[in-house]
């Protein structure tokens, strides 16, 4: 496709080379419009939102009464989950952080989560999913050729929060999902909830066991947001949630450290992000990034545009150093690795997996999410 015949969105930056991207009459996407809607469903005014926010506080406390915990809180070390530890503390909740060591962390992740949860007193489990297992699994989707190369990860995660929950009796999970810098996400490539999906790609693919890889059925992970009544609280979209300031907060308050990107704490998503997905599968993140941002007021249309002009890498030697780590870290050959950026991207209706079953499903699956939010 020449950049010409590319159709831009007149409202954000959202283009033709998005998936199930449509525009109308004035030329504006179907991804702003349901930001739009969204926001108008999701997002409550004031002093609505501050009194739903304390009466949720209220009854997290209330339920946590004779347990240890009051909520469970997720922590990568990146700005959103590292804000949320902040505000659990300062609303008094005794949480249990939970962190995921996927092997892919930089030390800057580590270190801050450490400073963040010892000056929180913060208790913090972390597991340790075998290396052997988790990279094989990785291994097998990057050659299956699939879009969504962060399926491994997610899912585990979602898992973890999910099984973490339920063995403490608690029915809280906080997560900094945010729409404000967030709402506009495609779906692309597969859902991270399809454990379809991810044992297909790991039996076509995958050499090892799973080992103490976190694994949920969509059945299991639908029993414990229905039946047993886990939340998934994005409790960020209960205040106005501006990013620059609160790298600021947690720099001067916690000595926390920025990691100079969006996902930057995580190498893997770095490379994937800014390397593997638009030269392979010819998705540029960013835009949907940008389009967020610009939705929510916090960039302009024209800055976003000018932005999207540059590498998505923030220099050639980083790209390098980055692709070099990537291959050491995988066991991949130049050659191998050319081979997989060569082959054509695949679809989850490729495998077996719940596809159909979502998009057959999709007003219940979303009713289902909205649920779990706690709508
Ligand atoms: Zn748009």
């Amino acid at each position: 496709m020449t950049y010409d015949a590319i159709r831009v969105c007149t409202r954000c930056v959202m283009d033709s080379t998005i998936k199930a991207i449509d525009f109308d009459e004035d030329g504006v996407c179907n991804y702003c419009k349901t930001y739009e809607h969204r926001v108008a469903t999701e997002l409550y005014k004031e002093p609505e939102r501050s009194e739903r926010l304390y009466a949720l506080i209220r009854t997290m406390k209330e339920e946590g009464k004779n347990k240890k915990y009051d909520c469970i809180i997720g922590v990568s070390g990146g700005v959103d989950s590292s804000y949320i530890a902040h505000l659990v503390h300062e609303f008094g909740l005794r949480a249990l952080a939970v962190h995921l060591d996927n092997g892919w962390n930089s030390e800057l992740a580590v270190k801050n989560i450490q400073l963040l949860l010892d000056k929180l007193h913060i208790d913090l489990y972390t597991h340790v999913i075998d290396w052997v297992a988790f990279k094989d699994l990785q291994k097998a989707f990057i050659k299956s050729s699939i879009e969504n190369l962060e399926i491994p990860t997610d899912h585990a995660i979602t898992a973890l929060l999910l099984q973490t929950a339920d063995k403490h009796g608690v029915r809280y999970i906080l997560n900094g999902s945010n729409l404000v810098t967030e709402g506009i996400l495609p779906v692309q490539g597969g859902r991270s909830i399809d454990d379809r999906l991810l044992k297909d790609i790991h039996k076509k693919f995958g050499t090892q066991k799973l080992s103490n890889y976190p694994v949920m059925s969509i059945w299991s992970f639908a029993y414990k947001v229905l039946v047993k009544r886990i939340k998934y609280l994005p409790i960020l979209n209960y205040m106005d949630y501006d990013k620059e300031a609160t790298i600021r907060l947690l720099e001067e308050k916690y000595g926390w450290k920025r990691y100079g990107g969006k996902h930057y704490e995580s190498i893997f998503t770095r490379f994937f992000q800014g390397y593997l997905l638009p030269m392979k599968y010819g998705y540029d993140k960013r835009k949907a990034h940008f389009s967020t941002l610009i939705m929510s007021g916090q960039m302009s249309r024209e800055e976003a545009l000018q932005e999207l002009t540059l590498n998505p890498y923030p220099s050639e030697r980083l790209l390098e150093e980055d692709k070099a780590f990537f291959l050491k870290k995988f066991d991949f050959t130049e050659k191998e690795f050319e081979h997989i950026m060569k082959q054509r991207p695949k679809v989850p209706s490729d495998f077996n997996s719940y596809e159909r079953l979502f998009e057959t499903l999709k007003p219940l699956m979303l009713k289902i999410k909205e649920y779990a939010k706690g709508n």
